[in-house]
This record gives C-alpha cells, sequence and structure tokens, in this order.
C-alpha cells in the first residue's frame, strides 16, 4: 500500500471498503462482480408524464481487489467538459488490470442536461445543493438520495467534474478541503498547479460525501456547454495520476505539475465585479498571471467614449473570467487568487514571452 508524506502529512495505508464478501459491487437491483462491466440506466425519478428519468452509470469491478472510486459529472446540467474525462475512462481506457472499482456517473442531472441548463428544470432546484438527499422530501432531494445510497455511499473516494457558470470560464484547477487528510491526499494526487482550499457548501456531493468519510473533489474546468479538448486530457491526465496514487492502474506515475499553489483561507481571493455596466474587454486569458495595478479589463459604453478601467488590486492568477463580455454593475469580471513568494516567480517565468518563444 502507498505511503505518502507532504506538507507535514503522513498517509497510513488504507482499508478499502469490502462492498460484500465476494468483491462484487452491489446497488439496489443489481451486482457487479470482479471481472464485469454493467452499463445500466438506473431510475431516479419520474418525468410528468409518469416516464422513468434515469442516469446512465458504467461499473467496472476489476479483477483484482482495490478501492471503489466514483467518477460524476454533470451535477450541473449544462456543464459538459466532465462528461467526456468520465465517458473516456468508462469506454476508451484499457482496465484489463484495474484492482479496483470504478463507478462512472457521466450525467448526474439529466433532466438539466436535457434542458440544458444548469439546474434541475423542476423550482430551479440545485442538484448539488440537494446532496446526500431524503426519501420522502423534495423532488431534488429524492433524486440526490437515489444516487447517492446506491452509488456514492459504497465507494472510498471521489472526483467531481464540474465547469465554471455559464458565460464565465475557468483554468482548471481543484477545490478541495485540505484540512481533511484524505482529501489532501486525493487533491494532490490529481496534480493541478491550483488547489483552492475551501470546506465545499452544505449539499454539494463533493462536501456531503467527504463529511460522510468519502474523501471526494471538485475539478473546475473551462466553460459550460462545450467540449474543451485540452481540458479534457489535462483532466484525463490528473485521473491517471489518481489511479496511480492508489495503484488502481499500476503502470502509471503519480504526476507532479511543475508548480503547485494551494490557495487557502489567510490568501487572497476575490470576485473582481464591475462597478458600471457595459460592454467587457478582457485583456488577458484564464490562468494570467497579473501584476497589482495591472489592467485586467476596459468596460466600455456604446459609444466608446467613456472607458472604464479595471485593475488588478494585487498579484495574482486570473484563475476564472468573464466569457459573455456583458455585464451589469455587480456582475463578476474574474476570479483573482493571489501568488506570491516562489511560486510567483516560477510562474512569471513561465509566462514570460521569452519562455513562450523557446517552447
Ligand atoms: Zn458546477
Amino acid at each position: 500500500m502507498c505511503w505518502h508524506a507532504e506538507r507535514g502529512f503522513i498517509y497510513a495505508p488504507t482499508n478499502w471498503s469490502l462492498m460484500s464478501d465476494d468483491g462484487a459491487f452491489t446497488y439496489n437491483g443489481g451486482k457487479v462482480s470482479p471481472g464485469e462491466r454493467q452499463n445500466i440506466r438506473y431510475g431516479i425519478s419520474e418525468t410528468y408524464l409518469g416516464d422513468p428519468i434515469r442516469i446512465p452509470v458504467t461499473i467496472i469491478n476489476g479483477e483484482r481487489p482495490g478501492p471503489t472510486a466514483f467518477l460524476s459529472a454533470a451535477a450541473h446540467g449544462d456543464e459538459l467538459n466532465g462528461i467526456e474525462v468520465v465517458r473516456e475512462v468508462a469506454h476508451e481506457w484499457d482496465l484489463t488490470d484495474l484492482a479496483g472499482t470504478l463507478v462512472c456517473l457521466p450525467v448526474l442531472n439529466v433532466p438539466g442536461f436535457l434542458a440544458q441548463q444548469r439546474y434541475l428544470p423542476i423550482y430551479d432546484r440545485d442538484l448539488n445543493r440537494s446532496f446526500p438527499g431524503r426519501e420522502g422530501s423534495t423532488s431534488a432531494k429524492r433524486m440526490a438520495h437515489r444516487i447517492y445510497t446506491n452509488f456514492i455511499e459504497p465507494c472510498d473516494f471521489g472526483l467531481d467534474f464540474h465547469t465554471s457558470t455559464r458565460g464565465r470560464t475557468n483554468m482548471l484547477h481543484v477545490r478541495a478541503d485540505m484540512t481533511d487528510i484524505d482529501v489532501h491526499r486525493l487533491a494532490l494526487a490529481f496534480g493541478t498547479n491550483v488547489i483552492l482550499d475551501t470546506d465545499g457548501s452544505d449539499g454539494t456531493l463533493r462536501g456531503e460525501a467527504t463529511n460522510a468519510g468519502i474523501p471526494t473533489i471538485t475539478i473546475e474546468m473551462g466553460e459550460a456547454h462545450r467540449f474543451q479538448r485540452q481540458l479534457i486530457d489535462e483532466a484525463l491526465a490528473g485521473v491517471e495520476s489518481v489511479f496511480a496514487e492508489y495503484e488502481l492502474l499500476e503502470q502509471h506515475t503519480v504526476r507532479w505539475p511543475g508548480w503547485r499553489t494551494i490557495i487557502t483561507g489567510d490568501r487572497q481571493k476575490t470576485w473582481i465585479r464591475a462597478d458600471v455596466g457595459g460592454i467587457v474587454d478582457m485583456h488577458h486569458d484564464r490562468g494570467a498571471l497579473v501584476h497589482e495595478g495591472d489592467v485586467i479589463c476596459t468596460i466600455t459604453n456604446p459609444f466608446k467614449n467613456d472607458n472604464i478601467t479595471v485593475t488588478a488590486p494585487f498579484t495574482g492568477l486570473m484563475v476564472g473570467i468573464l466569457e459573455n463580455p456583458v455585464v451589469y454593475p455587480g456582475n463578476p469580471l474574474c476570479h483573482l487568487v493571489e501568488l506570491g513568494g516562489r511560486t510567483k516567480r516560477v510562474v512569471e517565468l513561465e509566462q514570460s514571452p521569452a519562455t513562450a518563444d523557446a517552447t
């Protein structure tokens, strides 16, 4: 079993969940034995016409014992990048030597996905504020309950894929509760440059699973309504790295992203918001380093005669930015997280024109 130490934490060997005596993964109405895979459509609710609402699930139980991991996407129905990550792992990767079990949930929020919107169309409920759910409660909580009890609870850890909200975009980063030693291990294993250390709101899949002892991280990547190939490939490399850390697939290695910053509560991070309404000219791409006082964007009126410049209040990384270039006062423009010390110098070097020319 893997021992790994960083930042003062020692990770102890883990006793993986024993799903059943014969190593089978079981859910309500089904069983997947070692060496088997199943594609199922699992009913979590019903439409107005009484037809079943079913989520696609692929369960792959390896021939060798190991941890059980879930990979989930589209808890927000219009966040598509993660769907392709989960589908490629489930259906394109060679998992012949898998040690453990994968529970692949590419589309959690089927009603939202069909409508291509973030929330469940039923009263605009947020499925990702409805976990762990409850039988006999609202429609959203009943759906969450079916998902959670059957496919999340039996797992040892999980990866939940999201994108930015519609109209904005994110650089690929991990959100994780880094005070939890098991989440810490998982977050580092994914191998991103940036980890936002937050404990997760009540009702999120990440927060509730973690509280229940199933370490879970969120991967934020890109924008809604798109497949962004470069980000999907980057996320797949992260999944590969996690599988190496937990020895689900032995031939891979845990990746080091070149530099890493963990944004904890005492570091500055802010959503810079527009103070005027207008049309936005963003001067940087997602992931750019800006220095204190640098112009982030310009907000113009229809006549382009009263331009407002917005500057960086501190030196940091533009983790998320506006894509749809129109704002009311109060709308977010840029999610800026502080970068300092050695990491800042490494990123400066990486983003300097000379370095870019040389590569
Ligand atoms: Zn989301």
